[in-house]
């Protein structure tokens, strides 16, 4: 996360980015309803170059991120504000992709659901909780 004293001057407010250690850059005070004005910038590295780096420190991630990130955006880097996170189990590699959203044992009455089920966003957390929760209601 990176922010800055003034708006950069950049033409877009978000990109998916290949052959760079970035993998997604977003401007987020340009999201709907951010009532934030400060110019802050969010950037995901890819998981290949993180897992890669499990161990390296907070301060020199930071730092060669926000390197990509001036490459990236054609800006000197003179962030107020640098800070990285190792968010070890963000996105699943994986997602079981069920048909039917959820696992559930039907001799237990109990459901599992998750991201993890369908994709690795948002959108199918929400698919699978709302699976697991028909299944839930059906139960007599
Ligand atoms: C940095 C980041 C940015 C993201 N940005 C986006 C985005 O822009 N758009 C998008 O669509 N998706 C985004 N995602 C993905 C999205 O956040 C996930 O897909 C979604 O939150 C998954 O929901 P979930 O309910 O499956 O799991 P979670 O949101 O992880 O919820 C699981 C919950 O279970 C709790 N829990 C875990 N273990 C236990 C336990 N043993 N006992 C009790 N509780 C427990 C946890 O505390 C947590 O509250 C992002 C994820 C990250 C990490």
């Amino acid at each position: 996360m990176l922010a800055f004293p003034e708006r950069l001057d950049c033409s877009f407010d978000g990109a998916v980015v290949q052959n760079s250690p970035l993998s997604w850059i977003a401007r987020n005070n340009s999201k709907a309803s951010r009532i934030v004005a400060t110019e802050c910038w969010v950037g995901q590295a890819n998981a290949e170059w993180s897992a890669n780096r499990l161990d390296a420190s907070r301060d020199a991630i930071a730092a060669e991120l926000a390197h990509e990130f001036g490459k990236l955006v054609g800006v000197a880097m003179n962030p107020e504000y640098l800070s990285a996170h190792r968010w070890k189990y963000a996105i699943p590699s994986t997602p079981l992709d069920l048909d039917t959203g959820c696992l559930f044992d039907d001799a237990l009455n109990i459901g599992l659901c998750g991201d993890w089920c369908l994709g690795n966003r948002v959108e199918a957390a929400w698919l699978s909780g709302t699976a697991a929760a028909t299944r839930l209601l059906e139960i007599r």
